[in-house]
């Protein structure tokens, strides 16, 4: 493999030289296309003295990148029009007042002048001059535009500081996504085709942006160091997302060599699918029920074609993200829930309520910045502070529940308390329904995440006082380990088999059991095939993963008996090191499987 290079190191090459750069594999699949580069991050600002006589300069680059910002969001505006309806283009012409308004702009300006500062500085003292003042009104529609102004303010900056806005879902040839990060609702907006492969420089594995490209099936390599500067626009492109490589500049040979694998990955594929109408059981008889993760509605059909026995959690903050700025109303997201409860019966479809905040965008809830947003207002608590908001959600849920087989589930719950508080909510909402005479489901379950150590901790009580638990590795890891999910500098850390997250599942296992709830699995470790024998030991009996990833599952569980998987599992927890453990579970599964996971053992 030649090594990586740089731009520097570039200059001195031809175009044509074939370079390797390695990341970590998030999406499986093989892609190629030519480079797009984006970059999303907007740089610091810096308080920048200037000269007298450069002030008026100044002014007239602000006004530029103010005329620049509102041509934008009037283009914006005609196309949502066209393609959404007059509602949702009123937002951007809300935003384009806020930059014609004269005191708006006449502000930044006069501060350019009297302090004789840079024009990136000015915007964003004054931003955060109306970002207090729209926050102090009483009226919730004023306090409500911070979010515009965060919004618009962020606009002009980024014209300010040209860096180039990139509207992706306008893009229509084949290219390969190349940047700095990507936000998930930016990967949303993703059409699976013309884009057909996503490389960053950040993220993590179980990163949302990771998730949702699994779910489109785009092949994605993530956290591969400076991409955005070691590749050129328009440079050929291999993204190999299962061994975590990108290949940039690859000859005619390698191509071919890299279709035929494409063809070999897609026999393989179709040969797992062939298990699709089988049950999950274990050769001594154990059922296992394999069930579907989707953030989107349109996953419906990978989770049909899969072979998933209903949805094991729903992201319903992706109803929000898809409609961000505006958020659902109550008919949106009853017809969203009805129809997923009604396309997944007889089976069952767990919702779980907005996990919004966190790395998860909330701007128009959310007001303000966080620090730490991941230990801040998110999930559960973010949707107890906007109560309205939150009701209309529960509103809609429990009414879809009157139509199908729904439970509900609520993400980030670290106590007793919090749960108490919500279900106190969830009984006003059902008197409300009561005195309105609106049906719903009188038995509706009501279960919550286990995704903060402190809930794993005390399971054996919250067990008392919910339906179900749903074990959220990609959040518990993050939190019991102290590793950024989405951070690339620290994904060497996030390990799931390490032996404090091994104990951690197996209390919640065993509480759940001893209390006679269901306990589930939804975080990525339930996806992964190596994983299974020792959570099927650990006493799991209900995995929850992206549809594409139950064939391969099932096949390990069909091969497995649960008495050598305990043996697995009780081993494990004898260990104490991840790599131990690991290895150990490596060479366990390598014996049963010696031909590899996707074919059955003798
Ligand atoms: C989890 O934390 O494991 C989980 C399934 O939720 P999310 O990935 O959406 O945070
Ligand atoms: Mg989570």
């Amino acid at each position: 493999m030649p090594p990586p290079t740089d731009r520097a190191a570039k200059s001195s090459t031809t175009r044509s030289d074939v370079r390797t750069y390695k990341g970590i594999g998030v999406s499986p699949g093989i892609a190629i296309g030519r480079a797009l580069i984006i970059e999303t991050r907007v740089a610091s600002i810096y308080r920048v003295p200037i000269r007298e006589e450069d002030v008026q300069s100044e002014v007239t680059r602000f006004l530029e990148a103010l005329d620049k910002t509102r041509e934008e969001l009037l283009e914006l505006k005609q196309k949502v029009s066209r393609s959404m309806g007059e509602e949702y283009a009123s937002i951007f012409e809300a935003h384009a007042m806020i930059v014609t308004d004269a005191s708006f702009a006449d502000k930044v300006a006069q501060k350019i002048e009297f302090e004789q500062v840079n024009a990136e500085w000015a915007l964003s003292e004054v931003e955060e001059e109306l970002q207090a003042r729209f926050q102090s009104f009483d009226d919730e529609y004023l306090r409500d535009r911070v979010a515009d102004i965060k919004d618009v303010s962020e606009r002009v900056l980024v014209n300010l500081q040209g860096i180039a806005h990139h509207d992706l879902s306008e893009i229509k040839h084949d290219v390969i996504i190349i940047a700095d990060d990507l936000t998930p609702s930016d990967t949303v907006h993703f059409n699976r085709r013309p884009i057909v492969g996503l490389v960053t420089e950040g993220g993590g594995r179980t990163s949302h942006t990771s998730i949702i490209a699994k779910s489109l099936f785009m092949p994605a390599v993530i956290g591969v160091p400076r991409v955005t500067k070691v590749v050129d626009n328009d440079e050929t492109i291999i993204v190999d997302g299962y061994e975590g490589i990108i290949i940039v500049n690859p000859t005619p040979a390698l191509i071919e060599e890299y279709l035929s694998r494409t063809t070999r990955h897609a026999e393989a594929e179709k040969k797992l699918l062939e298990n699709r109408d089988v049950p999950a059981v274990t050769r001594d008889s154990i059922r296992i029920s394999l069930q579907a993760n989707i953030e989107l509605p349109e996953e419906l059909d990978d989770a049909v074609k899969f072979g998933a026995e209903g949805i094991g959690l729903y992201r319903s903050e992706f109803l929000y993200i898809s409609k961000s700025p505006l958020l659902p109303t109550e008919e949106e997201h009853f017809n969203t829930y009805r129809m997923l409860a009604e396309a997944v019966a007889p089976n069952w479809c767990v919702i779980r309520t907005f996990d919004l905040g966190g790395k998860k965008l909330a701007r128009e809830v959310m007001g303000s910045k966080e620090d730490n947003p991941v230990l801040g207002l998110r999930a559960l608590r973010l949707c107890m502070k906007h109560r309205d908001m939150f009701k209309t959600q529960l509103r809609a849920l429990l009414r879809a529940s009157a139509f199908g087989k729904i439970k509900i589930m609520f993400p980030l719950v670290s106590g007793v308390q919090e749960l108490r508080q919500v279900k106190t909510l969830i009984r006003e909402i059902r008197n409300e329904l009561d005195i309105e005479g609106i049906a719903y489901n009188k038995e509706l379950q009501i279960g919550i995440m286990i995704e903060v150590p402190s809930a794993a901790i005390i399971a054996d009580v919250l067990a008392t006082e919910s339906d179900f638990f749903a074990i959220g590795t990609n959040d518990l890891i993050q939190y019991c380990l102290a590793i950024d999910r989405s951070n690339e500098n620290v994904s060497y850390l996030y390990e799931p088999l390490h032996p404090a997250l091994l104990r951690l599942i197996k209390g919640v296992i065993d509480a759940g059991k001893r209390a006679g709830i269901q306990v589930s699995m939804c975080g990525e470790m339930a996806a992964d095939p190596i994983y299974a024998t020792v959570l099927i030991g650990l006493g799991l009996e209900i995995f929850s993963m992206n549809p594409s990833s139950i064939p391969i599952v099932k096949n390990v569980v069909r091969a497995v008996r649960y008495r050598d998987c305990k043996r697995i599992a009780d081993t494990a927890l004898l260990k104490k090191t991840a790599q131990e453990i690991e290895e150990y579970v490596i060479e366990s599964v390598a014996m049963r499987f010696p031909e590899g996971l996707v074919n059955k053992p003798e």
